[in-house]
């Protein structure tokens, strides 16, 4: 088990008010090497363009990574781009990358990337809801099309559907996208009847929707959908907004339910995937939860280790 993260993911700075703010990542590394002080920490390389352009355009690439920006320019009403957000979001991606790169070759069975900004919600030509790349997407086209991985599943937690995503994917047979999320929220899609072609499984829940509800829809629709795809390769959109202390949402989950929700995964990973999980970070903006979340979650995937090394 290994943490990507680098520093100028700290660099993307979106304004003092913005919900998606440094101090995440901060408490982030914080928390995880107060909690697991053995664990390798490596920096994250930055995303190439080739492997950026396997999931966006040419448009998105040259707005994000090409415009001269002296401060703080909103794309849309969430997504900054500031002087630092260009390297922020290549070393964010680039650790999906790396990280893939690592389980498939065998130097590692779990890595967590500790990074910003979220990508979950970028298209592949629109950056929207705080995210710039979509660093799980980068990294699922990367072990279809760098190593040929025919089942590679996005696992996504996050309070908020991953439209994006799920845009990049959903007439891509080699990638599932399962996700459990809000609704009504922004961005107000993933409904069930949103099917791609028999890839996509969405399980919407009703604000309020607390523990027991949510591991109902993970335990009766949407692991039993990962466990029937065989996935090769797991890759986990972790956000840790449907927390109950979270500010955006009102799912109203415990750490404990992320722990629940990993081990689950590691089975299913350890059925299939020779035990192969890659996460990221996706959201999570209250800083205690965000903190207790990701160790529990980190925690899971560790503790699973043992006699399955490295
Ligand atoms: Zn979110």
């Amino acid at each position: 088990m290994r943490i990507y993260s680098h520093p100028a993911c700290l660099g993307h700075e979106p304004g003092a008010t913005h919900a998606e703010r440094p101090q995440r990542l901060q408490a982030v590394t914080q928390a995880l090497q107060a909690a697991f002080p053995g664990l390798p920490w490596l920096e994250a390389p930055r995303a190439s363009r080739g492997q950026l352009l396997r999931v966006h355009d040419d448009a998105l690439l040259a707005l994000v990574l090409d415009t001269a920006v002296d401060g703080p320019m909103p794309l849309d009403p969430d997504t900054v781009l500031g002087p630092g957000s260009a390297e922020a979001a290549l070393r964010a991606a680039g650790a999906g990358v790396a990280a893939v790169d690592d389980v498939l070759a065998g130097r590692a069975r779990r890595v967590f990337c500790a990074v910003r900004p979220p990508g979950h919600h970028a298209t592949g030509s629109v950056a929207m809801g705080f995210c710039l790349f979509n660093s799980i997407a980068v990294a699922a086209a990367h072990a279809c099309d760098r190593h040929g991985l025919a089942r590679v599943a996005v696992i996504d937690f996050d309070v908020h559907h991953g439209n994006g995503t799920q845009a990049i994917f959903e007439t891509d047979p080699r990638v599932m996208y399962l996700s459990s999320h809000q609704l009504p929220l922004y961005p107000d899609s993933g409904f069930r009847d949103e099917r791609g072609v028999g890839n996509i499984v969405n399980a919407p829940l009703p604000p309020g929707t607390g523990s027991d509800g949510f591991r109902d829809a993970w335990r009766q629709q949407l692991l039993p959908a990962l466990d029937g795809f065989r996935p090769q390769l797991l890759l986990v959109s972790a956000g840790f907004d449907a927390h109950r202390l979270d500010p955006l949402a009102q799912l109203e989950l415990e750490a404990d339910d992320y722990r629940w929700l990993t081990v689950e995964l590691l089975a299913i990973a350890h059925r299939h995937a020779q035990g192969r999980i890659v996460s990221m970070l996706e959201g999570g903006y209250d800083l205690d939860a965000l903190r207790e979340c990701a160790v529990a979650h980190v925690g899971a995937l560790l503790a699973q280790t043992a006699g399955h090394a490295p």
